[in-house]
């Protein structure tokens, strides 16, 4: 893409280097859901449209955007902004898990629901922040698998992880 824009179209490639010097200087990540926004707390965390008794857990920007372009989903989110993989020494500080706990503990959170990818690094932190929350007296819940083994939410098309949504079942 670099070679692209220096041959062929300049005035696009400054107006990309602009955008992600503007983004480099003003993007943050929200201090309730970890994505990133311009704000303190971003625009869906401030919303009281949204039901505060549901904590979503899912890996990536994207898949939260997926989530609400299924349109089956009210409640919050926590962005983790990666998944468990030691092999890369990702392990639970990376991914801020020590953020997602003081998250889920703010006493309106009744459910969190685990909807990180169906690959095995998926799982395996699906399974991890559920062994965390164990002892919090919430509830505990994973997106059901109308999704393909190995799939990703990107990757999906929007009915099916709307079913997913509404079939997820209790793992603790
Ligand atoms: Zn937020």
């Amino acid at each position: 893409m670099a070679y692209h824009l220096l041959q062929r179209d300049q005035e696009g490639a400054r107006r990309l280097a602009d955008s992600l010097d503007y983004a480099l200087q003003h993007v943050r990540h929200c201090e309730k859901c970890n994505n990133f926004t311009e704000e303190v707390v971003c625009e869906l965390c401030s919303s009281q449209r949204r039901d505060p008794a549901l904590l979503c857990v899912v890996e990536m920007p994207a898949d939260l955007l997926m989530m609400e372009q299924a349109h089956c989903y009210k409640g919050m989110y926590f962005v983790l902004m990666g998944r468990l993989s030691p092999l890369d020494g990702i392990g639970p500080r990376e991914i801020n898990l020590d953020r997602l706990l003081k998250r889920a503990r703010d006493n309106m959170v009744k459910e969190v629901i685990l909807a990180t990818n169906f690959t095995v690094e998926g799982e395996a932190t699906a399974h991890y922040i559920g062994e965390m929350l164990q002892n919090e007296g919430l509830k505990i819940t994973r997106i059901a698998r109308g999704l393909p083994v190995g799939g990703e939410l990107e990757h999906v098309d929007s009915g099916t992880l709307a079913q997913a949504v509404l079939e997820r079942r209790e793992v603790k």
